[in-house]
């Protein structure tokens, strides 16, 4: 399940400030444990969509913050400086045309559905987990 090939699907922040339109299909979508996400989101875990950059149509400019990820490389996630609903993360990840979104700005997070957990070793133990999805103890390795 996911957004079909050439299908085009909105979102956007909280406040209505900033939307977007992605064309499918995503690459991937998971739910992320790490802690930069438990501390971006204010949660035990993120549930993130990945895409090509020019599958986001983004329309408003996003506030940023940047820090150094888990990998070392730089990440930027980027939210409404308005609302500070979370939008989408860039930085040096596998692939440097890819972009995260976070699956809850979806105006119908349901066109998705989580293939994997990711960050495990991170996770709290007050999260729950669907039992049948496949977990990792950091990033799901892809080959590309
Ligand atoms: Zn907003
Ligand atoms: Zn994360």
């Amino acid at each position: 399940m996911g957004i079909e090939a050439g299908a085009k699907v909105d979102g956007g922040c909280l406040c209505g400030a900033i939307r977007y339109t992605v064309t499918g299909p995503e690459m991937f979508t998971s739910q992320c444990c790490c802690k930069d996400c438990q501390k971006a989101t204010g949660t035990g875990h993120t549930t993130i969509i990945g895409l090509r950059r020019d599958q986001l149509d983004m329309r408003g400019t996003p506030k940023t913050y940047t820090n150094d990820g888990e990998s070392g490389g730089s990440v930027t996630r980027h939210f409404c400086g308005e609302c500070g609903g979370r939008l989408y993360t860039t930085g040096d990840m596998p692939g440097d045309q890819v972009l995260i979104l976070q699956a809850g700005s979806l105006d119908d997070p349901d066109v998705v559905s989580p293939e994997s957990v990711i960050y495990m070793k991170d996770a709290v133990a007050w999260d729950f987990f669907d039992p049948d999805l496949p977990k990792f103890e950091a990033m799901q390795p892809r080959e590309r």
